[in-house]
């Protein structure tokens, strides 16, 4: 029997196959649970539902986490077709690209409000929204960065962003406490995917990242998979406000990533 058996949850931001959303998603199914997705406009759509169909994915809807009617829409459905909710994982973050490729100090007001709006306001929009079908209590999880606490050059306004995501994180897992809901948020190490061609010098970042690492290696998105579906289950009922590493160790390493 699997972790997550006769658990119902939610996977959002499922973009491709090399998405995080993905291992996540893998994990989960593998696990036992029944998922629900969502997905960020027509082309996505397309490559979304074949995806969600091979976890046996019955609920696939339209949601721009900007929009606070879509949100409203996307949750009345979920409320709809399921009722309760056992689970949600936020894997969703957006900057433009001159702001992660210009120096931070010329950041501007829109940038700003659009990277912290996406990456890290809709989480607490969406757990706002889960929450009241969390009936028996439940788990969320997002997905953090280290940029959020360490200077890592190409990550600006994004690292302003996770660091807000990981504060949002610790409030949600207060407020939502008294629910019996936990919130944790998961700290991944580079993973090539379509958000990390954003970030300027990715190909150096992994680089570093692995030399730099305790296992000597970068993790993989089944990695990062298998914890979420951990930080999901029971088997972490006494873990809240968390912020868990999953980066082969880099996080703990000298931060200079250049020693051999
Ligand atoms: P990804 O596959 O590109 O996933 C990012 C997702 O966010 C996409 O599905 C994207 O949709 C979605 N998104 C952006 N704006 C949205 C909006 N307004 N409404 C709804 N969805 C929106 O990249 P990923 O690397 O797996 O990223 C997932 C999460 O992991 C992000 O929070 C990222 O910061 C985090 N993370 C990534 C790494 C890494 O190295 N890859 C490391 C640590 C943490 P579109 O593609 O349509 O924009």
């Amino acid at each position: 029997m699997g972790i997550l058996e006769g658990k119902r949850g939610l996977i959002l931001g499922l973009a491709n196959d090399k998405s995080i959303a993905w291992g996540i998603a893998q994990a989960c199914h593998r696990e036992g649970a029944e998922l629900g997705f969502n997905f960020l406009g027509e082309q996505l759509e397309r490559r979304v539902r074949p995806l969600a169909k091979k976890v046996n994915s019955r609920f696939i809807e339209a949601l721009d986490v900007s929009d606070d009617a879509q949100l409203d829409a996307f949750f009345d459905k979920v409320k709809e077709q399921w009722g309760e909710l056992d689970f949600m994982v936020h894997s969703i973050a957006f900057a433009n690209k001159d702001a992660l490729r210009n120096p931070f100090s010329t950041t501007s007001r829109e940038d700003f409000r659009l990277a912290l709006d996406i990456s890290a306001y809709s989480f607490i929009a969406c757990a706002q929204r889960a929450a009241p079908m969390m009936k028996a209590g439940g788990s969320m999880v997002t997905m953090t960065y280290l940029g959020a606490e360490r200077v890592i050059p190409g990550y600006n306004v994004m690292g302003v962003a996770k660091a807000a995501l990981e504060a949002s994180t610790r409030y949600l897992a207060q407020d939502l406490g008294k629910q019996g809901i936990r919130v944790n948020a998961l700290s991944a190490g580079p993973i090539r995917t379509l958000a990390a061609s954003a970030v300027g010098d990715f190909r150096k970042l992994m680089e570093k990242s692995a030399r730099g690492s305790m296992l000597g290696r970068n993790v993989s998105q089944n990695e990062v998979g298998n914890t979420t579906a951990y930080l999901l289950s029971d088997l972490a009922s006494g873990v809240s406000g968390e912020v868990h590493y999953v980066d082969a160790g880099f996080h703990v390493g000298s931060g200079d990533p250049g020693i051999e």
